[in-house]
């Protein structure tokens, strides 16, 4: 789950780390009041949305009087944003950050994930703040610092000052960066993160050390923990079938392809659309039935993949081990039934009850095509859409 950098700013207060001061707003009225109420001569209008860039996108703007907070907030809420991170359609702007201008002197760069080789986390730094940390990954690899703590002693003050002298902090400043680091590593851990990035993260005039921007992104398995943090989740920032999707414990994710599929088990699904690629198309989706699909979830599953007005064909994927093939048949038929289908359905099962599941699909009268294998209900479905 992702949230909004003032929302992130909120979090990593708590923990100790320095951020400008700032007020959420949602309308150009609320942007004066905030600049007003901050006070100060330079305030910075930046739009929130769940995607990085926004800076070269135009999303966000330094005023340097009020009359300029009024015409910026007025530009930036509602404008349809675009960077690099929300394609091309671009993600409209709902609400906006105003913060106090802060004086930078340096902007510097820290990202934290969860590390799958070593499985932990990993710190990583970069003197090279401000810019993407892809582009610097990939012409100078050097100047990326990585640290992988070990979660018995979290973050130690030693390797903090290490890394914050590596990226240029100034020896009066890393007991200040110290603080930062260690606040955004204990963030991190006690929110069930799975990225944090500060980017940037700036020495000012004064030499403090202060986060400019923040993400923050959280494990969805650990969010029943944190009911603070699911307080925060803002539903305009997510694909609308997806949201629809996680109402019936249903793991979906829309896609750009014409064809839709449906299938039990996540690794199945991946193979799935893997398939579907081989034979030259697209898949429109990927779907995760989950093991115990009823009837009802499976006719949702339809009616979610079919208000894509691409999908132009579905394949149904299914191995009966717990969840028996006639189960799943007798779903797929009331299902098709229900939303009228409309687009060419190719059913490809194999397991427990197999054979009954077919028996089922062929006396619907319904002109559902049958498959053995992956490859074969790739091809008919294939074959079918074009
Ligand atoms: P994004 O990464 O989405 O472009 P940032 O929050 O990083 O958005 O802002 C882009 C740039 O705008 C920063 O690198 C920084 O130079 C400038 N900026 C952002 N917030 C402030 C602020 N409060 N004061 C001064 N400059 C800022
Ligand atoms: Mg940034």
């Amino acid at each position: 789950m992702k949230i909004h950098e003032y929302q992130g700013k909120e979090i990593l207060r708590k923990f100790g780390v320095t951020t400008p001061r700032g007020l959420p707003c949602f309308s150009v009225d609320e942007a004066v009041a905030a600049a007003n109420s901050l006070g100060g001569k330079v305030w910075v209008v930046k739009a929130q949305i769940h995607a990085g860039g926004r800076g070269k996108g135009g999303g966000v703007k330094v005023a340097k009087s009020i009359d300029e907070v009024k015409q910026y907030a007025g530009q930036i809420l509602g404008m349809q944003l675009k960077t690099h991170q929300t394609g091309p359609e671009g993600q409209k702007v709902r609400r906006l950050l105003v913060e106090e201008g802060a004086d930078i002197k340096k902007e510097l760069y820290v990202g934290m994930v969860v590390d799958r080789g070593t499985q932990v986390v990993c710190l990583m730094a970069s003197s090279e703040g401000g810019m993407d940390i892809e582009e610097v990954a990939a012409h100078t690899p050097e100047k990326i610092h990585k640290i992988f703590i070990d979660p018995a002693t979290g973050l130690k003050d030693s390797e903090a000052d290490d890394i914050a002298q590596k990226i240029g902090v100034p020896a009066a400043s890393v007991a200040k960066a110290r603080v930062v680091l260690q606040g955004l590593y204990k963030a991190f851990w006690e929110t069930d993160a799975s990225l944090a990035e500060i980017n940037p993260l700036i020495l000012t005039g004064d030499g403090n050390v202060i986060a400019l921007d923040c993400k923050l992104n959280f494990d969805s398995n650990a969010l029943f923990r944190h009911p603070d943090i699911v307080a925060m989740r803002d539903l305009d920032e997510e694909d609308a079938a997806e949201i629809e999707a996680s109402k019936f414990d249903l793991s979906y994710i829309s896609l750009d392809g014409n064809i839709g599929c449906l299938v039990n088990g996540a690794g199945l699904a991946m193979a799935t659309m893997d398939t579907i690629k081989l034979f030259g198309a697209e898949p429109a989706n990927f779907l995760d039935v989950g093991g115990g699909a009823t009837t009802e979830k499976v006719t949702e599953a339809f009616k979610i993949m079919l208000k894509n007005p691409r999908v132009k064909g579905i394949m149904v994927n299914i191995f009966g081990g717990i969840m028996k093939c006639d189960t799943i048949a007798a779903g797929v038929v009331a299902a098709a039934r229900e939303v009228h289908l409309s687009v060419p359905l190719v059913v490809r099962m194999r397991g427990t009850n197999d054979d009954m599941g077919k028996k089922i699909l062929k006396e619907s009268g319904l002109p559902i095509i049958s498959a053995d294998t992956m490859a074969e209900a790739a091809e008919k479905i294939v074959a079918a859409v074009h």
